[in-house]
């Protein structure tokens, strides 16, 4: 006992200290270059090195950590991070994550974590709410949407070859009736992967084709469904698309799909469900609760520390007979007890609702569609921002928090059109900005055009934040285009 109050003082200490250090990070966090500014070599020599053969102090190694991480970290948690869909902390959700982590309660059953697994059937209720789902949607909480979709995906492979008397989880899919997999030509590539793992193929699917701005066609769906509709079907929309931010139209697919004898439909919101919160932005996920089953991200735009996923079926018995661990017919336990591991494909691991819970806490309903709304708004900000300039075009519709953004060289290229100068100078312009550290943000092809990629996803960016980060992105097309010798268009 002695010793362990004496150890106490030290890692009271310790902690202290590793606060001190969070809240310099975070003090630093909107001033410091947004990119890493080490190389691997640099951060190999700083971090490096033969396994110590004895013991260091926790509080020295902790430190020295501190300082030969630092110049490899990106400042992604940061206001001017615009890269791939990414978003910070929130003040409540990163302390509630510390606290997990002191903690340390296995959320994987009930009887180890019974505080673990209430925050999650609390959360989510909530979330449930939020979305507009069906009540009586059970949830699991994985590590991101990827694994989240792996998890809904299961349940509906679980009820459609069910409902033929075959029974997936026992004997495997050798022998089972053939699904047909229909999935957007715009699917985010991690739906492919999950269709990898559950045995169904990341290409065994028919591709369904989508609008100009990457939203699945009802037209084409209905062909592609009336070729396939004597099988059981999974259907895979999307909410959010990730270079455009498009919505799939949900009421068109909903109706088509409730026709098939054997369907399922499922929905990967990973940011764009979070839409479904907003009162302004609701509209866009109209039919939403008429699928099967959905995936968001609470690592995205709800602003919760990695890694933090979040699965919702509206079959609970199907998501539970594809997830079990244990017995296949759920039962619910006299106390009402959930055991998480029953929703989710791991046993052991972190207690991923506390830090759900702080941050819907923290916000209310109110400062959560506050933040989804201000998000919207400043993404219009940066694309008015850029496309008052006869070089620069937006090519997408910016309806959510995602722009698009092509740029000519001077000598009058049209910045709508395929065009390999274009392409080659809109990737100049993009090395440009990361090398430029006011913000970051990646590129992408679109249509087979290159273009820069906003996603403004970060609870804590302002105004002067997306005006700051506009100008860096003039001023480093100007520097390009003067590098080629000729004056900005
Ligand atoms: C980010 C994203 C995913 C994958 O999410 P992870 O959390 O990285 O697994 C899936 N779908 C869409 C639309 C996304 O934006």
């Amino acid at each position: 006992m002695a010793r362990y109050r004496m150890a106490m003082d030290d890692r009271a200490r310790l902690l202290n200290q590793t606060a001190a250090l969070a809240a310099d990070f975070l003090r630093g966090l909107p001033e410091r270059p947004v990119r890493a500014s080490a190389t691997r070599d640099e951060l190999l020599a700083a971090m490096g090195g033969p396994l110590p053969e004895h013991g260091e102090a926790p509080g020295e190694v902790v430190a020295d950590l501190a300082r030969a991480a630092d110049p490899g970290l990106v400042a992604s948690a940061g206001p001017r991070y615009f890269g791939f869909v990414i978003g910070g902390s929130l003040p409540a959700a990163l302390a509630a994550d510390w606290l997990t982590s002191a903690w340390d309660n296995n959320a994987g059953l009930y009887a180890i974590g019974p505080s673990a697994s209430v925050a999650e059937e609390v959360a989510a209720g909530w979330l449930i709410d939020l979305f507009g789902l069906p009540a009586g949607s059970s949830v699991g909480f994985s590590t991101g949407a990827t694994m989240a979709s792996f998890t809904a995906l299961a349940a509906g492979r679980h009820r459609v070859l069910e409902r033929l008397g075959w029974n997936v989880e026992d004997d495997g899919l050798q022998g089972a009736p053939e699904i047909a997999v229909v999935v957007g030509a715009e699917a985010h590539v991690t739906i492919h992967v999950s269709l990898q793992m559950l045995g169904l193929g990341r290409s065994r699917v028919h591709r369904v084709a989508a609008d100009e701005q990457g939203r699945m066609r009802p037209d084409a769906l209905r062909a592609t469904l009336a070729e396939v509709r004597d099988r059981p079907v999974l259907v895979c929309a999307q909410s959010g698309n990730v270079n455009t931010g498009a919505f799939d139209p949900l009421p068109e697919i909903v109706a088509v799909v409730r026709e098939l004898a054997n369907g399922w439909l499922h929905v990967d919101g990973a940011f764009g469900l979070w839409a479904a919160t907003a009162p302004t932005l609701r509209h866009l996920t109209a039919g939403l609760a008429d699928a099967d089953s959905w995936t968001t991200d609470a690592h995205k735009w709800l602003n919760v520390p990695y890694d933090s996923g979040i699965a919702i079926v509206r079959d609970a018995a199907a998501h539970h007979a594809a997830m079990t661990l244990g017995a296949a017919y759920y039962v619910e336990t006299a106390g009402g007890e959930r055991d998480p591991y029953n929703w989710v494909a791991e046993s052991s691991r972190q207690a991923r609702g506390f830090a759900i819970y702080a941050a819907l806490r923290s916000l209310g309903r109110d400062g959560l569609a506050a933040m989804i709304e201000r998000g919207c708004a400043l993404a219009r900000r940066m694309a008015d921002g850029l496309r008052d300039d006869p070089g620069v075009a937006i090519l997408n519709d910016v309806v959510l928090n995602q722009v698009l953004v092509r740029f000519a060289p001077p000598g009058g290229a049209d910045p709508t059109a395929p065009d390999p100068d274009v392409d080659a100078f809109t990737r100049e312009v993009i090395a440009a900005v990361q090398a430029d550290g006011t913000c970051w943000l990646g590129g992408t092809t679109w249509h087979g055009m290159a273009a820069m990629r906003i996603s403004v996803s970060n609870w804590s960016t302002t105004e002067a934040d997306a005006d700051l980060s506009v100008t860096a992105i003039r001023r480093c097309r100007d520097n390009v285009a003067a590098s080629r010798g000729e004056p900005s268009p």
